[in-house]
């Protein structure tokens, strides 16, 4: 049977002190079976949220759902336990969110308004409550909607994308009858926010099964929905006479996801829509058969802009997102100047140097190419090479406050150009960006 630790059993005790019932419950739960870490606790309990706030003197109340979160010392590590008054599921008029909150008087009335047979379980310490057949479906690996699917997600379309992100997450399969409801009530998904989407989206982005939730939503319809510009991609034909491309842009895409080494969430994303322009530039030649995609890097960073207002991705994401896909075509030629490489450096921004290398790799193996070349090796080491030299002013190691404390000047835009002097001298490689070395050509400058 499952051990709950004892930092647990003495908050579930402060609850049946008083006489409430107090559960963990859901993906808590789930966790707990499935022996996974538990960093989420989540409870439900009898007791209503003014009772709960009474027994804790620490608390932060959430109004718009009644969840009372308790922070609780462990071993010098704060954790936030969420505590939920068993709710009944409210009516819903918009399949966004319910009217009201409800109360419900019994636990199971609570598992009952839960999303999936694997979250509706709830656990008290010595009982394990599973109503709908929770375990059997973890243990058969399955996300099951709770009672009819099609009620279900009705009432709530967010549950659409939760049943693809859950399953992505946990390596699970849709459960047959709830996979078909998804697939007859995709378009319901467009009732929820950007936001929401948003979410849901980089939690499948960022799960180590990326590529096969990707292909769940396209399976399930819900793509066509939220990344139009994605599911459009499939079908699209790349493959020319005597050159490598095997896939479609669409399974290239996917492939590419798969594939790229990165964990930051902007970076996936990018590697999973850096060719959406193809599908618009996409020209076969009649007589040669030879397909081109010219500016697809263009078309694809509007498309980029577009996704990520519609997504409502922070003003960095967007940055970022728009320009990895703007600049993914990069060349990794031996017979680029080093000019043209600091280019492509200030276009990138430094930054974001080695997250567009990772696109590169999950492109490359996407296309079924070797992981990297000697020409991608070279340009590496040019890489480093290049940005030794300063790009801005800023990249000097002297400051304007160094100007004026030696040449004991006021300031004032003479410090700028002194520094614009400088910077130019060290680009041109007349002297080292080192301290010494530019205070004293400095002197010269000014003298
Ligand atoms: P994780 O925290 O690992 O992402 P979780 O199952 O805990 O997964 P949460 O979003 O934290 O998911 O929600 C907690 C619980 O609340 C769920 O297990 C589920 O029982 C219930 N729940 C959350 N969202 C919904 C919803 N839209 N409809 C019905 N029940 C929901
Ligand atoms: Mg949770």
């Amino acid at each position: 049977m499952m051990q709950l630790p004892s930092f647990v059993t003495q908050f579930m005790d402060t609850f049946a002190k008083h006489g409430y019932k107090i559960y963990a419950v859901g993906g808590t739960v789930r966790g707990l079976l499935m022996k996974h870490e538990v960093n989420d606790w989540d409870f439900t309990t009898s007791a209503r949220p003014e009772q709960i706030q009474k027994l804790f003197e620490h608390h932060f109340y959430n109004n718009q759902f009644g969840t009372v979160g308790v922070p609780i010392d462990v071993n010098g590590n704060e954790l936030v336990f969420e505590v939920t008054t068993f709710r009944k599921e409210g009516k819903y008029s918009n399949a966004r969110h319910p009217d009201e909150v409800q109360w419900a008087e019994t636990i199971e009335e609570d598992l009952s308004r839960r999303d999936f047979t694997i979250n509706a379980l709830a656990f008290d310490g010595k009982e394990l409550i599973d109503p709908f057949g929770g375990q059997d479906d973890i243990e058969k690996r399955v996300v099951r909607a709770v009672g009819k699917p099609d009620e279900r997600f009705g009432e709530d379309a967010l549950r659409l994308l939760r049943a693809v992100r859950q399953a992505t997450q946990l390596g699970f399969m849709i459960e047959e009858k709830t996979h078909a409801s998804i697939v007859a009530n995709a378009q319901n998904i467009s009732r929820i926010s950007g936001e929401r989407i948003r979410e849901e989206l980089f939690k499948i982005l960022a799960s180590p099964h990326a590529a096969d939730g990707i292909l769940l939503l396209k399976n399930t319809g819900l793509l066509h929905h939220i990344l139009p510009e994605v599911d459009n991609a499939f079908g699209v034909e790349q493959k020319s006479p005597h050159r490598h491309h095997v896939f479609d842009v669409g399974t290239h895409l996917v492939e590419s996801l798969r594939h790229c080494p990165s964990s930051e969430v902007i970076t996936r994303f990018s590697t999973l829509i850096h060719d959406i322009g193809k599908v618009q530039t996409h020209r076969k030649d009649p007589k040669t058969h030879i397909i081109t995609f010219y500016n697809h890097e263009v078309v694809g960073e509007k498309q980029a802009e577009k996704i990520a207002d519609r997504l409502r991705l922070s003003k960095d994401q967007k940055q970022k997102l728009v320009t990895l896909v703007r600049h993914h075509q990069f060349s990794v030629s031996e017979k680029q100047s080093d000019k043209a490489i600091r280019r492509f450096v200030k276009n990138v921004g430094k930054e974001w140097i080695q997250d567009m290398l990772d696109l590169r790799t999950g492109d490359r193996l996407g296309s079924g190419a070797k992981e990297t070349s000697w020409r991608t090796e070279l340009f590496k080491k040019r890489l480093v090479e290049v940005q030794k030299k300063p790009f801005t002013v800023h990249d000097l190691t002297i400051t304007g406050h160094d100007v004026m404390e030696e040449l004991s000047m006021k300031p004032g835009p003479q410090i700028g150009t002194i520094l614009e002097q400088l910077f130019e001298e060290v680009v041109e490689g007349r002297v080292k960006n080192e301290k010494k070395a530019l205070l004293e050509q400095m002197k010269m400058i000014s003298s």
